[in-house]
């Protein structure tokens, strides 16, 4: 029996650890099927607080880890493949092993989607990336596309606008799925080309290991044309992993669960921090802090339930 179970081991996963083991609650952190998460997909993150020449992404994640295990955290590799939050204790389910919790930090996450290609998963952090936050300041008067025609694909070209000298939005349809103001305010910008329909068949990186172009495919006549760009940004929505707690948390439609009052869910005990319940902000640092609400809120209700 563990006081706190912790799913997923992100930046949010990870400080609610640190946080609940330094609380002495030796918390159980079952690791994920993307241990480390998002971070571990970056090269440098220059907006973390507290490290003013940046940090590699998955050294922030391995620095974490280390501080979370210090103070007493157990960590179990292993993706959560069935949850019984019917009452308490609680009971978690991943691989062959099953655990019994009498308080839960969700903290899974949510994984960018991706094109599926080769190319887009060898040059991730070296040309490709998945955040306009975090990585648009190192294409600072570079050329770049953005792949998506959501409001999503629509607000990071826009920002991206502030670094690159031109912004390429490429996407497979000429209708747009974003809503008609954030595609009004695209057009508008000067900065912003569309290509449409275009579908990104394969990302070129021909001689330094870094993005120097795409290759594209119009679907409607099957040409095919290259474009030289430097960065490549995939913007086609994010999925919350949160499959294993449909029917028995809330969520909102697009699958993100809904904390309500800081971290709590309408579970008492359960509780749920960073990506699988954000969807605005998705920061490391947000995931963190919201990682710390979730540890706090954990240990209050143990110690209002300690019989
Ligand atoms: P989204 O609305 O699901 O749009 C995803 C886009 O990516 C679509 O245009 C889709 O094309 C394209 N796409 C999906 N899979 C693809 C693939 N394999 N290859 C190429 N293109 C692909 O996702 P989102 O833009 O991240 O938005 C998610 C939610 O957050 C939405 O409700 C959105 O309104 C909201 N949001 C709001 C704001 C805002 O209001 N400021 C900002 C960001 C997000 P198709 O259209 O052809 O399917």
């Amino acid at each position: 029996m563990h006081d706190v179970v912790i799913i997923g081991s992100g930046c949010a996963g990870l400080t609610a650890a640190i946080y609940a083991a330094r609380a002495n609650l030796k918390p159980l952190v079952i690791d994920g099927h993307e241990p480390g998460g998002q971070l571990t997909l970056t090269t440098l993150v220059e907006n973390f607080p507290g490290f003013p020449e940046g940090i590699l992404g998955p050294e922030l994640i391995e620095n974490m880890r280390k501080q979370a295990l210090k103070f007493g955290a157990e960590f179990r590799a292993g993706a959560v493949s069935e949850v019984h939050l019917g009452r308490r204790p609680f009971t978690v389910v991943a691989g062959k092993e099953k655990y019994e919790a009498k308080s839960l930090i969700i903290a899974a996450g949510a994984s960018a989607r991706l094109l599926g290609l080769d190319s887009e998963r060898l040059l991730m952090g070296h040309g490709v990336s998945t955040c306009a936050t975090c990585d648009g300041y190192f294409f600072r008067g570079k050329e770049i596309a953005v792949v998506g025609g959501g409001d999503t694909a629509m607000e990071e070209a826009i920002f991206l606008t502030r670094y690159a000298s031109r912004v390429h939005l490429i996407h497979r349809r000429k209708e747009f799925r974003a809503s008609k103001i954030m595609t009004e305010r695209a057009v508008a910008n000067e900065k912003i080309q569309f290509v449409t329909p275009a579908v990104v068949e394969e990302i070129l990186a021909p001689t330094k290991g870094l993005v120097e172009g795409v290759r594209l495919r119009n679907p409607d006549t099957n040409e095919m044309a290259e474009l030289a760009l430097e960065g490549v940004f995939v913007a086609i929505g994010h999925n919350p992993n949160t499959a294993v707690f449909r029917g028995k948390l809330e969520m909102d439609p697009n699958g993100y669960l809904i904390s309500l009052n800081g971290s709590k869910t309408t579970v008492p005990g359960v509780y749920v921090a960073g990506d699988v319940q954000d969807h605005r902000y998705r920061q490391a640092v947000t995931a963190a802090g919201s990682g710390c609400m979730a540890a706090m809120d954990a240990e209050k209700f143990l110690e209002e339930h300690k019989d």
